[in-house]
């Protein structure tokens, strides 16, 4: 399966179900046991504090998101989503579909990781930079 975002069936459901009311309730659960779990509400790629309005959860893993009986369902565990500011799940997006190996070779969840690393090194770099 290929982790590219515009491409398949596969990413015309992710598309419908990230615009359903099921993925909006999963996600409002995310940040609440987020907050129960006092973890810090912060963007994983670049590690600056945001408001939960002003982050997206990118799936490390679609197995919890589910069609059954003519709806969508949102079974994604809490540590397979990870909260991302628009931009930087962007960036994210664009370093796996650049790349052919994280695009077509891993899986989701690596090629997230991979990708995540890379990402974090970069921007800390840019930050660092005169
Ligand atoms: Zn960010
Ligand atoms: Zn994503």
């Amino acid at each position: 399966m290929s982790n590219r975002r515009k491409t398949g069936v596969r990413n015309a459901y992710r598309a419908e179900f990230l615009r359903s009311p099921e993925w909006f309730a999963r996600r409002s659960r995310w940040f609440r046991k987020q907050v129960r779990l006092r973890r810090p509400l912060v963007c994983a790629a670049c590690g600056r504090l945001a408001a939960s309005r002003e982050l997206e959860l990118h799936h490390l893993d679609y197995s919890g998101v589910r069609f059954v009986k003519g709806g969508w369902r949102a079974f994604e565990r809490h540590d397979d989503l990870v909260p991302l500011h628009p931009h930087c799940h962007d960036l994210l997006h664009r370093l796996i579909d650049r790349d052919h190996v994280l695009a077509f070779h891993r899986s989701r969840r690596a090629a997230s990781g991979i990708a995540l690393q890379r990402l974090r090194a970069r921007l800390w770099a840019q930050e660092i930079a005169p």
